[in-house]
């Protein structure tokens, strides 16, 4: 049969219909699993061992190790990620973790992009150091720095393509060393947008918080990788003896409801944020609008190859100092102001004194984080009503 359309996936792939004809896949409750024998658990254990766990096989033992409800889940993101496979965790820091805690050691050096989100940044700076891994960050449109960076014990190379909080733009398809893990934050894209493992990365992370979620109710991660051994290295190693950073099979649930209307959301989330982008680009308030479907953003023409569509991100730098800014993000009224992103209602944040508050100033110039620049994750509601609020609240700002 052909390969069926994201939409299809977003619905169907992954489920198993069960004794009694459930439309929805079961909420599996259960930490453990009875086995019938010695033998019983012996052969589990060496199909577990072999990549049986989470992939539709149904070998399972205790839910660390793997979980019917969460195996539905991991088979749906598997096919909509174009994935060999993919271990779901209990949050998105949870799954980034995992990846570095199973590909990395003592000795190793870690080559990241200067525009992090931004616990990702803290966990690599303050914590992946004091075991003895080495990081550089440095900005990954620079091709000449980047090639010229990469060294001998170099063992992973992670950014993010569209970048948080700036919208930066990567060319997920460069040629790179067999030996060094390319591995993508692909959150803000979503598989729905940009598939990394087919240009060529090796590992996928995501916050299923976000938009695959959708509905800001629950917090997950998901792992995915384009070599199966990959896969059963980090469900094996990372999440069972590493961080235990398993989701719970009611999260799993919510996200396998979340994940049926995606790629409805995502339509809805791009062609809002597109509206939004020409709006804010004509502002007499706005100095500069980072959209990738602006044709003035850098990564245009990047992003028209990765992406299918531009995404529901934006950040914009104000004509306003930074008291003013403030001002701004107090007056909205529909908008919320709050941390995360992704969902169907719209949100507004400041990163340099919320998301990113912990960076130096010289981090967040390098990352070009400026004090007057603002990120709004776009909602569905009517792209009107979204524009009077900013609309409003500008001028209320600049009245006062
Ligand atoms: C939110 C987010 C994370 C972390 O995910 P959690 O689910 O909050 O742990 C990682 N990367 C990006 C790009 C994010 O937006």
């Amino acid at each position: 049969m052909k390969t069926q359309s994201k939409s299809t996936q977003a619905i169907h792939a992954g489920f198993l219909r069960d004794q009694y004809g459930s439309v929805t896949a079961p909420i599996y409750r259960a930490s453990t699993f009875e086995v019938e024998s010695i033998d019983d658990l012996t052969k589990r254990a060496e199909k577990i061992m072999s990549g049986m766990s989470g992939s539709g096989d149904g070998y399972f033992l205790y839910t660390r190790l793997g979980n019917p409800t969460n195996s539905t889940l991991e088979n749906r993101i598997a096919s909509l990620e174009s994935a060999t496979d993919y271990v779901v965790t209990a949050s998105g820091l949870g799954a980034i973790s995992t990846a570095m805690w199973t590909f990395l050691k003592a000795g190793d050096h870690l080559l990241a992009d200067t525009a992090l989100y931004g616990d990702t940044h803290g966990l690599m700076l303050d914590i992946l150091t004091k075991f003895g891994v080495t990081v550089d960050f440095i900005d990954f449109n620079n091709f000449d720095l980047l090639r010229n960076s990469l060294k001998p014990n170099t063992a992973m190379v992670y950014f993010e393509s569209p970048c948080n909080p700036t919208l930066k733009i990567t060319n997920i398809a460069h040629k790179h060393n067999p030996e060094i893990k390319v591995v993508v934050d692909n959150t803000f894209a979503t598989p729905y947008l940009q598939n990394p493992l087919k240009l060529g990365a090796n590992i996928v992370v995501h916050s299923l918080t976000k938009y695959i979620g959708g509905h800001s109710d629950a917090l997950g991660g998901a792992i995915c990788t384009a070599d199966k051994k990959d896969a059963i290295k980090i469900r094996l190693e990372g999440i069972e003896k590493c961080t235990g950073a398993v989701m719970s099979p009611d999260n799993a649930f919510l996200f396998l409801r979340g994940i049926t209307t995606l790629p409805v959301r995502m339509m809805a989330h791009c062609a809002n944020a597109a509206k939004i982008a020409e709006y804010l680009s004509t502002s007499k308030y706005v100095k500069v609008v980072h959209y990738p479907g602006l044709k003035s953003h850098p990564g245009y023409e990047i992003a028209k190859k990765q992406m299918s569509l531009f995404g529901g991100m934006i950040s914009f730098e104000l004509n306003f100092n930074f008291e003013e800014t403030k001002k701004f993000v107090n007056s909205l009224k529909l908008i919320k102001l709050a941390v995360s992103l992704g969902g169907v209602e719209s949100l507004l944040e400041h990163p340099a004194s919320m998301t990113h508050a912990h960076f130096t100033p010289e981090e967040l110039k390098a990352a070009d984080i400026t004090p007057s620049q603002v990120r709004i994750s776009v909602g569905i509601e009517d792209v009107n009503d979204i524009i009077a609020d900013l609309e409003q609240a500008f001028s209320s700002t600049s009245n006062k």
